[in-house]
C-alpha cells in the first residue's frame, strides 16, 4: 500500500488516499472531490472540475495521469 494526499493529486487538503496502484488513490480521490463538492466545500471546486475535464478529454488529461502514476511509482513502499 502506497499512500497519496489529496494535495499531491492536485487537490487543496491534505486528506491520505491509501491504495495498492496508482488508480487506486486516483479514484479515491475522484471520489474524495465529488463528496466534499457534493457536501458543499468551494475550494475543492476547482479541482472536481479539472478532473471532470480529464475525464471527458482523456487524451489531454493523459499527461496528468502519467504525472500521478509516476509520482505514485517513486512513493515508498509503506
Ligand atoms: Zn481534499
Amino acid at each position: 500500500m502506497k499512500t497519496m494526499t489529496c494535495q499531491q493529486l492536485g487537490g487543496p487538503c491534505d486528506l491520505a488516499h491509501h491504495g495498492a496502484t496508482a488508480d487506486d488513490v486516483i479514484k479515491a480521490q475522484d471520489k474524495h472531490l465529488k463528496e466534499v463538492v457534493a457536501a458543499g466545500d468551494e475550494v475543492h471546486k476547482p479541482a472536481l472540475k479539472d478532473m471532470k475535464a480529464r475525464w471527458r478529454r482523456p487524451i489531454a488529461g493523459m499527461g496528468w495521469y502519467r504525472k500521478a502514476k509516476q509520482d505514485f511509482a517513486a512513493l515508498p513502499e509503506a
